[in-house]
């Protein structure tokens, strides 16, 4: 069995106790171990703070996104091999492994590509100077510097791939050395793709560290110039938090957590309308792809009461197409769940949805996959419930089912009301609104911007490029209030700021633009 490595001081780190078993979903057989028993996580941090750190601040923004551009290309020369690991480790049909793998390729090249016009300033210019006294001799002007500390980052098992490097894009580019810690259950995508940049050599030495199982004492030792960028549940987010060492030194964490996302359509996209189809399309994909383990998945369906009955009979009949099995079936269109607890949590969780929803398409209980023995993989088939209640059905504002699952909710038409209901999950990573008109989408917007990360506006006009409003993109925000954690990532060079400390510069004008080379 293949025993995952950690990539830690400049070596890869084997342990020999400890081990957690990482299993095929496709067929319960375990296929690797992990444990980070025997790291030594002092030397590490002391590696990426003394070697790494130093070493990627000597370098300009533009050579940093130099290193960005030979990352996404190594990856990219492997994407067949990692795709088939994708399946193996994750049970990712082909396309659902190349939207993470893709997508961090492609997030990486972006930052390559902006990360090239910032030149080869240590400080990055933040806006305007401003004038504070009589005139221009006394000025203020704000910087970024990189944080001199080491960036670790948490992520989540349904992105091996994306996850790991739409954090570490960011960082690296800032000019700050991260340690990568996937979820174990899927972290041989992430060992295999870190594996791949080092034998590249691309980054100096202590700028890319990789802990494979338990993060140990790591995170107790982070202090005031590091960054925890954490992604997965709200209650391990809770607990990490929590810490009394990054309390006390206000260590800067960023949460990307559990997130009830809602598709709107509103009255004026009826049946056979551009718009209406698009929204059949997108809800059916965003609640299928990667077997509806995604953030931004849709979890609520907003359907005026008038249209319900025909959404409802339009998106059964589009699930019953969707095959579920082992994704090695060239017949498959949806993959298992990534583990046995993630088949566990959502049978529990459409149990739960129930207590305010009937099924209308599913069973709420495990099924059997094409393409894998009788009785054996997670699999969990497309499930749709419908709440006659919006408001009073409390488990579906509350409880993420992170599996192909959502819910109908009838409303009456009116976007003050609509965006009451998405206001009712506590904060989303994306509301996706289906509507050509203008009144209606503007209210709808205002309604629902306090509780969202991301407006997807899907219309006729915008139906030929709409990409999914499951799809992040490294040129807008993705991260979302309240429940979805309050964090901030991507949106450009506003990625970088979780890696860098703003400083007021004060001075003469000239002066300050001098010292930012501007
Ligand atoms: P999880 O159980 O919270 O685990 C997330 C990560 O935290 C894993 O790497 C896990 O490592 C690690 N971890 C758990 N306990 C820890 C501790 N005490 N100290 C240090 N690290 C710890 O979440 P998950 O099951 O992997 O992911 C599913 C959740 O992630 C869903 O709720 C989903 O909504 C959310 N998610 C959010 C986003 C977003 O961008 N907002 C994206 C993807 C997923 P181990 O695997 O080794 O335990």
């Amino acid at each position: 069995m293949k025993t995952l490595k950690s990539y830690v001081c400049g070596g890869w780190h084997e342990a020999n106790r400890d081990f957690a078993l990482l299993y095929d979903p496709s067929t319960e057989e375990p296929i690797a171990r992990a444990s980070s028993a025997g790291i030594d996580f002092p030397a590490v941090l002391d590696f990426a703070r003394e070697r790494g750190g130093p070493a990627l601040r000597a370098l300009s923004f533009a050579e940093r996104a130099g290193l960005l551009k030979e990352m996404s290309k190594a990856l990219r020369e492997r994407r067949d091999e990692l795709l088939e690991l994708q399946a193996l480790n994750a049970g990712a049909t082909r396309p659902d492994g190349a939207f993470d793998l893709d997508g961090g390729g492609g997030t990486l090249a972006y930052y390559a590509a902006i990360g090239r016009g910032l030149g080869s300033s240590r400080l990055l210019a933040d806006g305007d100077s401003v004038q504070l006294g009589k005139s221009e001799a006394w000025s203020g002007r704000h910087a970024l510097a990189p944080r001199r500390g080491v960036a670790v980052l948490v992520n989540a098992f349904n992105f091996p791939a994306w996850g790991f490097a739409e954090k570490a894009a960011c960082a690296l580019l800032a000019g700050m050395p991260v340690v990568v810690k996937p979820a174990t259950s899927t972290a041989w995508v992430t060992e295999r793709c870190v594996e791949i940049l080092i034998e590249a050599a691309i980054l100096p030495e202590g700028a890319l560290q990789l802990v494979c199982g338990s993060t140990g004492d790591l995170l107790e030792r982070l202090g005031a110039q590091d960054v925890l960028a954490f992604t997965g549940s709200a209650t391990t987010a809770l607990r990490l938090r929590g810490m009394p060492n990054l309390l006390a030194a206000s260590t800067r964490i960023n949460v990307e957590a559990d997130s009830l996302n809602a598709a709107v359509l509103a009255p004026d996209a009826t049946a056979g309308s551009p718009t209406f189809e698009l929204f059949l399309r997108d809800v059916v994909r965003e609640m299928t792809q990667k077997s509806g383990q995604k953030c931004t998945a849709v979890r609520r369906i907003l359907v005026p009461t008038a249209e319900i009955a025909t959404v409802e009979e339009a998106l059964v009949e589009r699930l019953r197409q969707v095959v579920t099995g082992n994704p090695a079936d060239p017949g498959v269109t949806m993959g298992p769940l990534a583990t046995a607890q993630q088949l566990a949590d959502a049978v529990a969780g459409v149990a739960e949805l129930r207590r305010a929803a009937r099924l209308v398409h599913g069973s709420g209980a495990r099924c059997d996959g094409q393409g894998s023995p009788a009785g054996k993989g997670y699999f969990f088939g497309p499930t749709l419930l419908f709440a006659e209640n919006a408001r009073a059905a409390a488990a579906v504002h509350s409880h993420e089912v992170f599996a192909p699952v959502a819910t109908l909710l009838p409303y009456s038409g009116s976007a003050q009301e609509a965006g009451e209901i998405v206001a009712l999950g506590g904060g989303t990573l994306v509301t996706s609104i289906y509507s050509d008109d203008p009144t209606w989408r503007r209210e709808m917007v205002v309604e629902a911007a306090p509780w969202t990360g991301r407006v997807y506006c899907g219309s006729q006009a915008a139906a030929p490029e709409a990409n999914g409003s499951g799809a992040v993109l490294p040129q807008t925000l993705h991260g979302g209030p309240g429940r979805a954690g309050g964090g901030a990532e991507l949106a450009g060079l506003a990625g970088l700021r979780l890696y860098q400390q703003k400083v007021a510069l004060q001075g003469t004008r000239a002066e300050l633009a001098a010292l930012l080379e501007v």
